[in-house]
């Protein structure tokens, strides 16, 4: 790691390495992300893990998606990045060597997790206000069945005041660029899964206690309700917006639940769609 970054600090101005460099890596670990999921979606066998197992992203709708997210990464999200570089330089943040300590990075990433967890979910409630819904938030609502890049899908407004929330807990903890660095990468995949439209019951995510994954993500896009987090489930719960999710998860389930959240994770959408149909055509 050490080698790879004095490489970087050698060939790189710290301006391009917090501008240019970074918009790259964010494209790399944001579109890398996707790749998994999209090898998944060629593999008849994994349909099963499918939230919505009926519902498949077109290619002009992946199309749209990407053209909008090429605009807004390059006229909103870089300049934010520029941004916050002028901002960190300020506050004394480094580029510098040596790099920070993994055990800094042990507190720091889950502490931005929970940051702008409790940030988003407020903004992302707001966005949902009938005043403000239809001018901003409507657009990241025209995928009802989310595919991993429509994650970042929105609003110019919404990418701002969002990734605010992302360069919150980087702002106020992180002193070193690669610690920035290290936080898009686990927020990009994290965002991106959240989107993927997949629930895999052998996840590592799948232990980490309050997680809310895909299939809590994936429930507000198919309903425009609750719940609004988009990382942790605890909000959500806290504050009484995942009634009708919970439901639904109790009643694919055949009424059985355990303890809250560990019952919602891999999700057996399919054979609960069976029993569904099964269901519907004894009735
Ligand atoms: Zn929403
Ligand atoms: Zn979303």
């Amino acid at each position: 790691m050490t080698a790879g970054w004095s490489v970087v600090l050698d060939n790189f101005s710290p301006f391009v390495i917090a501008g240019p460099l970074t918009f790259v890596f964010h494209e790399l670990v944001y579109f890398g992300a996707w790749v998994p999921w999209l090898v998944l979606d060629q593999i008849p066998y994994f349909n099963k893990y499918k939230i919505q197992p009926e519902k498949k992203a077109d290619g002009a709708m992946v199309a749209k998606c990407l053209k909008r997210l090429l605009l807004s990464h390059v006229f909103i999200q870089l300049p934010m990045q520029l941004l916050f570089h002028w901002v960190a330089q300020f506050l004394g943040f480094s580029m510098a060597l040596p790099l920070p300590p993994v055990r800094d990075l042990a507190w720091q990433l889950p502490a931005f997790f929970v940051i702008e967890d409790f940030y988003f979910y407020w903004i992302h409630r707001a966005l949902h206000h009938k005043s403000v819904y239809k001018y901003v938030h409507k657009i990241h609502h025209e995928h009802t069945h989310p595919f991993g890049i429509a994650a970042e899908y929105a609003h110019p407004v919404e990418t701002f005041f969002l990734g605010i929330g992302t360069l919150l807990g980087p702002l106020f903890f992180a002193k070193h660029m690669v610690t920035l660095w290290a936080w898009l990468f686990v927020r990009l995949w994290e965002t991106v899964e959240d989107h993927s439209g997949y629930d895999l019951p052998w996840n590592p995510t799948n232990f980490i206690p309050f997680w809310g994954g895909a299939v809590h993500h994936d429930f507000h896009h198919k309903t425009f309700q609750g719940p609004y987090s988009s990382i942790f489930t605890w909000c959500d719960w806290a504050f009484g917006t995942d009634k009708m999710f919970r439901a639904q998860q109790k009643k694919l389930r055949d009424g059985k639940e355990g303890a809250y959240p560990a019952q919602f994770r891999g999700a057996p959408n399919f054979e609960a769609l069976e029993r569904e149909r099964a269901k519907a055509k004894v009735a």
